[in-house]
């Protein structure tokens, strides 16, 4: 149910969230490590993290993959590969797919909490507000089908960027 559901966003680092059950990594196609969350996820979960993901690689734009989380003090990592800004297209779509397919694989593993950095907003050049627009939209209408989750919470590096994902997201706090 909805309701039961949780939605917070915290101003942090994705690696350095010691109370979700799970973190999305905003991976690469290769699922290797790399720059922003993927290269951060990877130092911190050290190198078993990287041959528990070469079985699972290459992924698509909006798919999502689950291994444990190795050094990183949760359970798993579910690793999303969002789309690259008006390449993959529609980015949208794929962008939303991507909140959508994570949350009910975190669901499907049983898992009550999970946290997410902005997906695409780095690297992958998606605007932050149109970003932002499309993980509120896709987060609340896959909520009312999960029975295991009840945290969602956004990780975001910069006070702004918490401040946008905030608004769209409808938290008032
Ligand atoms: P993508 O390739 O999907 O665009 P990036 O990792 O380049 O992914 O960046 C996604 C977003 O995550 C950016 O807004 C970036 O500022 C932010 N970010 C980078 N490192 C971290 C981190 N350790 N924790 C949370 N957010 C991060």
């Amino acid at each position: 149910m909805s309701d039961q559901v949780k939605l917070e966003c915290v101003q942090g680092d994705i690696t350095d969230q010691p109370d979700l059950d799970a973190v999305v990594n905003a991976a690469n196609a290769e699922l290797r490590t790399g720059g922003g969350v993927a290269g951060a996820i990877h130092r911190a979960a050290g190198p078993d993290l990287e041959e528990a993901c070469r079985p699972l690689a290459p992924i698509k734009p909006g798919q999502a993959v689950v291994t444990s989380a190795f050094g990183l003090p949760n359970k798993k990592i579910i690793h999303c590969l969002g789309p690259v800004y008006n390449i993959d297209k529609p980015s949208d779509q794929l962008l939303a797919d991507c909140y959508q397919n994570a949350l009910r694989l975190a669901d499907s593993e049983k898992l009550a909490s999970l946290g997410f950095p902005a997906i695409s907003t780095g690297a992958f050049g998606f605007p932050v507000h149109e970003a932002a627009e499309v993980a509120a939209d896709a987060i609340h209408s896959v909520l009312s089908g999960l029975s295991h989750l009840r945290l969602v919470r956004m990780v975001l590096f910069s006070p702004g960027d918490k401040d946008v994902f905030q608004k769209a997201l409808g938290i008032s706090r």
